[in-house]
């Protein structure tokens, strides 16, 4: 079973008390954009078979929203953080090189 713990809270929630949210670090693309990066917005989404970046909601607790950072193929959890940050932190990050070397997501890379 998956659990994060909520970096607001502070609780070890189990997957039970959450709700998915996606991919995290979205850029929003609205009226005035290119057809293209409007397209890319609504549809296109990473879908990796390791390192993701996901938003995560704890609905069952304090119901704020925040970031996770985990493999998709061994569930391993390397770090949750707060949803108004831009990137993962610098900490997570090392977590995730020491263990995925050479790892990528979008921009963002060990
Ligand atoms: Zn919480």
């Amino acid at each position: 079973m998956l659990i994060l713990e909520c970096p607001y809270c502070g609780v070890h929630a189990e997957e039970t008390e959450l709700q998915a949210g996606g991919e995290a670090h979205l850029k929003r693309f609205g009226p005035g954009s290119s057809d293209e990066a409007f397209h890319d917005y609504l549809f296109l989404r990473e879908n990796p078979r390791g390192v993701h970046l996901e938003r995560w909601r704890h609905v069952n607790g304090c119901g704020k929203w925040f970031h996770a950072a985990r493999c998709t193929q061994t569930l391993e959890v390397f770090g949750t953080y707060r949803a108004q940050t831009s990137a993962p932190p610098q900490d997570i990050r090392d977590k995730i090189t020491a263990k995925r070397p050479g790892w990528t997501w979008r921009e963002f890379e060990g």
